[in-house]
Parts: structure tokens; sequence; C-alpha cells
């Protein structure tokens, strides 16, 4: 079924006239009526935009797995505006992630916490014991699931695979004709997803996906606190695995592979490659920090912002990744950051969308 998907424009104009402001709070009024009754509205948070349905409607919780394309088994996060949407929605919780809330929300941090059942869609937990929930930082967001007076479940905005949506365009891309509305707010902030944490016992927090709350950010809130990273892609030096391998997410079209080693050794083994594959007829892409983006020669070579603003490479990735898209590069070379910080994140899924493409030149 195609449906006609409803843009809304709500971002804050600088000069915000009255009924500017009136038009946007009717936007909001309508977007949060059609979540209420069962429709998928995709709207921005600070991390990237989210498409949400009323978490407690089996089908409207399914129409998002349809429209995203996206595999059953991968739960979704139950966003909330305030700490008393929680109550009903989960079972009592240590008193260590009450803390996290009250430091970190409104914020980019889902805590996975124990669900209570046959109240949310069993499609949003995947049939899992637990539920992740975060409460984001944007009036827009807020504004949203206030009105709709429901939990909303909300995964990224974009067809399951590519990079999340950053901009309301991009979500028009990827699922224009599939949903019914988005609340266009401009660009979203932080850039990449949430971060991903589980409570372990009195003290311990495991951190299932870095995101826009850094790990040293939680160590420093919580100096008691025993922080666990999963270490599974924080950037350890991998040899290249088979593309066979390839994980599905945040990927370009064009095959990406992400190359470390000294400054050096990378423009040259980069540069080198990106000729072959010219010769070979393939459109090149390069993915530099500014440091260096004007010593690379490529097709389409594109600008994360300097190295020591991790967060503005943060901010740029995704809508880089499209634009590789969109100039129709079939091969993507991208320098790798420390795995520091929000460049923690930032590695994490640059590693994703290159299918785990990390070459060590050192090694
Ligand atoms: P996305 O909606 O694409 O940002 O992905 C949601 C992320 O949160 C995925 O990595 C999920 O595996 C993770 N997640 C959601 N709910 C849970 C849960 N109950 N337990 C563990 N991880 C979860
Ligand atoms: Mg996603």
């Amino acid at each position: 079924m195609v449906l006609n998907t409803k843009v809304w424009i709500v971002q804050d104009k600088e000069s915000a006239t009255a009924s500017y402001a009136q038009e946007a709070g009717e936007a909001l009024r309508q977007a949060a009526d059609i979540v209420r009754q069962g429709g998928l509205i995709a709207f921005p948070t600070e991390t990237v935009y989210g498409l949400g349905a009323n978490a407690l409607n089996t089908e409207a919780v399914a129409g998002i797995f349809q429209a995203k394309g996206r595999p059953s088994d991968n739960p979704l996060i139950v966003h909330v505006a305030s700490e008393t949407d929680l109550d009903g929605l989960v079972l009592p919780y240590p008193p260590l992630a009450g803390r996290l809330m009250k430091r970190f929300w409104p914020g980019p941090l889902t805590i996975v916490l124990p669900v209570r059942p046959d109240v949310l869609s069993p499609l949003v937990t995947a049939n899992l014991r637990t539920v992740g929930i975060r409460m984001p930082d944007h009036p827009v967001a807020l504004e949203l699931i206030k009105l709709a007076g429901c939990p909303v479940a909300a995964p990224s905005a974009n067809r399951s695979g590519r990079p999340s949506p950053t901009l309301a365009a991009h979500v028009m891309e990827d699922l224009s004709g599939r949903i019914d509305g988005i609340l266009d707010g401009g660009a979203t902030g932080v850039g990449l997803e949430s971060t991903v944490v589980e409570l372990e016992g009195e003290r311990g927090i495991r951190i299932l996906r870095p995101g826009g709350v850094t790990e040293e950010a939680l160590r420093l809130a919580f100096p008691d606190a025993e922080i666990v990273s999963e270490p599974e892609t924080s950037a350890a030096p991998e040899k290249p695995r088979s593309p066979g391998m390839k994980y599905t997410h945040y990927a370009p079209k064009g095959e990406l592979s992400i190359i470390q080693g000294q400054p050096e050794a990378v423009i040259s083994y980069v540069n080198e490659q990106a000729r072959q594959s010219k010769a070979d007829g393939v459109a090149t892409g390069i993915l530099s920090f500014s440091e260096r983006s004007s010593r690379y020669e490529a097709d389409l070579v594109l600008d994360l912002g300097s190295e020591s603003k991790p967060e503005e490479a943060a901010h740029r990735l995704y809508g880089a990744l499209r634009q590789f898209d969109e100039a129709g590069i079939g091969r993507i070379w991208s320098e790798a950051c420390r795995p520091e910080g929000i460049g923690d994140a930032l590695m994490n899924r640059l590693v994703k969308a290159a299918g785990g493409m990390l070459i060590e030149l050192d090694k």
C-alpha cells in the first residue's frame, strides 16, 4: 500500500512568528493523533530521526518493521516524555537505573529495564523480558510523545541496513510512501544513535552499544559504578574480514573499508587503491578528517571536520555516507579515529558500515 507521506516543517525559525508557532503546534497535534491511532510518524530527536508508533498497539508496531524492512528479532527502543511515563511499563529496577535517568535524561541514553508483562506490544521487545527505554532531548520529540499520550516505539527512520537519517530529506529518501508523515525539525544534533546500557547487579553498567553518552561521561558521573564496555567493535585492530561477514548496518551502497595506521601510510595506501579502482572504471570516494582531506585523490572526497572535533565527525557521518550513494560511488575508503569519547561510537558505526572491513596498515 502506498501512503501519502505528509511533511510538516516544525524547525525553529530565528524570527519565529506567532503564526508560525501556531502552525507548528497544529502539525504536532495532527502527528500525535496519527501516532495515538496507530499510524507511523518520523520525528527529529537529538540523535537521529526516529520512526514512531504507539508502543501499546501491535498492528502499529508491525507497521514499523514493515516500513523499514527490519528483522523481527531486533527489539525497538521505547521513548517516553517523563519518568512517570515509566509507571506501568516496567518492573522495579535497581536504584542505579534511577540515578542514570536523573543524570542523563532527557538525553541519548537508552536503559534496558525489566519489562512489565502484557503491556507493551510483544513486537517491541522481540519477546525479551526487558525493554530499552529513553527520553529524547528534543522539544519536537518530547511534545509529540506528550500529545500522543502513549509510549512511542521508535527505531531510526531509515530502511533497515541503510545509514540512519540525520535530515528529514534522508527519511523521505528511504520511507516516502511507506509512512504517514514526517515532522521536519532540521538537522539532528549528535548524528549517531543513543548509547544502550544494561545494569548488572547494584553497581554494574554494561554498554551494549556506544553512542551519544560516552563511556567517559558515564565514568565521570558514576565513579562508584563498574562500567564494562562490550569490546565488539571498539576499534580493536583487526585484519580485514571476509566481506561475507558483512553486517547489514548503517551501510552505504558502495564497498567501504576503514584504513588505520600512520597518516602518511594511510594516504599513500588509499590513493593507490583509489587509482587502481578508477582504472577499473569504479567511481571512488574517500572520507577523511580535514587535516588531510586535500591530500587525497578520488571522485568524491568528503570531509568529516577536524580530527580534534569527533563530535563534528559524528554529526556528519551518516549524511556523508548517503552523499557517496547519491554520487554513485562504488568504492569508499575512510580514515579511522581514536575510539575515545564520541570517537568510540563513531568507530563502532564506521566498522559496522564497512561490514568489519578494518585494515590495519602497521600490522
Ligand atoms: P535502533 O532502534 O536501530 O536504534 O536499534 C535499537 C538498539 O537497541 C539495537 O541495538 C537493539 O539491540 C537495542 N535494544 C533494544 N531493546 C533492547 C533490549 N531489551 N535489550 C538489549 N538491547 C536492546
Ligand atoms: Mg537503526
